[in-house]
């Protein structure tokens, strides 16, 4: 694998940056607001060889970077981040990358940052920071995968509805809110599951005159990290600082605290109570008029949390609440059908079970959930 041709433009409201990768059919893109172009680098291909890492994996491939290639960050690579990955994703040959150039950066960075989705992980670093009077001025939106396939128009109303709602609580916490997007989602084959941390992190990179040291929030805890392949929250905590270069530090937060922790540490703060965006079907959360549906997967596991620690009726901004007991009563069936949980999941039925919250009709449920999915297999046969 290639990549060649850095290019650099300035459009009306962004910052563009582009190079061609001889796998693509055209060319793989970022795009960062203009207010922010002195944070740009222009010249070197770090942000787009840490995009390439999947690619790399999947397609068991080295990769060649016809440019300038940060020293550090290539060594880290190379000699830690590959072959570890390349274990723990099973694949047959631990792929290198080498370039044409190598340089160190004398840049004086002094900016923390992190990323601002309004969920419950983010905040969390977030607060972590405020708690210990650390300033954040500058935080990142990104939008290479999370929102959906780039160029679809359901994507690009899902993100706005996102930014929208973040950069209101960005600002109410005196913040700076930094957009990059991607078009890198429109090559990904795999899920974005298996990929986003890299693919958030290759956004940052963009960004490298402003940050000396940025937080990845991680959604296990240090214990929950199983270091299996697929989701790269399993593997977060102890690959992610391979990521760093001569100029940029990459940690991995909130490892102290499981999902439930979380959100008890952060559910009594008002912009959390005013903000929390946790939905995977945002579409429906807008035509529903809360900024979460109230009834996936992901805003049941948030308000069946937010109950167990007595705070969800403050909550009544965010969530439909009158949608709660029937959305938990489904999720906890739905839970109880499963062999094997991911273990978010599993701590949040552990303890509705210590609660004894988990009664004969969710029992029963599941078992006629379990009956209609085997009369649908056999029908299929
Ligand atoms: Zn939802």
């Amino acid at each position: 694998m290639k990549i060649s041709h850095l290019t650099y433009t300035q459009e009306e409201a962004h910052i563009k940056r582009s190079v061609t990768v001889d796998i693509f059919p055209s060319a793989l893109f970022y795009t960062i607001d203009r207010a922010y172009e002195s944070f740009v680098e222009k010249e070197t291909y770090d942000a787009f060889v840490i995009a390439l890492i999947p690619f790399m994996l999947e397609n068991s491939e080295d990769l060649y970077v016809d440019g300038t290639v940060d020293e550090v960050l290539l060594t880290h690579l190379n000699t830690q981040f590959l072959p570890q990955l390349a274990v723990i994703s099973k694949c047959k040959k631990t792929p290198q990358i080498s370039a044409k150039h190598t340089h160190r950066s004398k840049s004086k960075n002094s900016q923390i940052g992190t990323g601002f989705s309004c969920g419950v992980d983010s905040f969390t670093t977030l607060y972590d920071f405020i708690q210990s009077r650390i300033s954040v001025r500058y935080v990142t939106f990104l939008d290479a995968g999370s929102h959906g396939k780039y160029g679809k128009e359901h994507t690009k109303q899902i993100k706005e509805f996102r930014r929208q709602n973040a950069a209101k609580a960005a600002q109410g916490l005196d913040m700076e809110m930094i957009c990059i997007s991607s078009n890198i989602s429109s090559f990904v084959t795999s899920s974005f599951e298996s990929s986003h941390s890299l693919v958030n992190l290759s956004c940052v990179y963009h960004l490298s005159n402003l940050y000396s040291d940025y937080y990845y929030s991680s959604a296990f805890s240090e214990k929950q990290s199983t270091l299996k392949g697929g989701d790269t929250s399993n593997w977060d905590s102890l690959l992610l600082p391979y990521i760093s270069s001569s100029y940029l530090t990459i940690k991995s937060t909130a490892l102290d605290k499981t999902r439930l922790q979380r959100t008890a540490f952060i559910s009594e703060e008002n912009t959390v109570q005013n903000y929390l965006d946790v939905c995977t079907n945002s579409l429906l959360a807008k035509e529903r008029g809360y900024q979460n549906c109230s009834s996936c997967h992901k805003c049941a596991k948030t308000m069946t949390s937010l109950a167990l620690l007595d705070r969800l009726s403050q909550f009544g901004n965010v969530f439909d609440l009158n949608r709660y007991v029937a959305t938990r009563d489904m999720y906890i069936s739905t839970y109880l059908l499963q062999k094997k949980l991911n273990p978010i999941d599993q701590e949040i039925l552990d303890t509705l079970k210590e609660k004894k919250e988990v009664v004969l009709k969710h029992y029963f449920s599941a078992f006629i959930f379990r009956l209609k999915k085997n009369v649908k297999k056999i029908l299929k046969k």
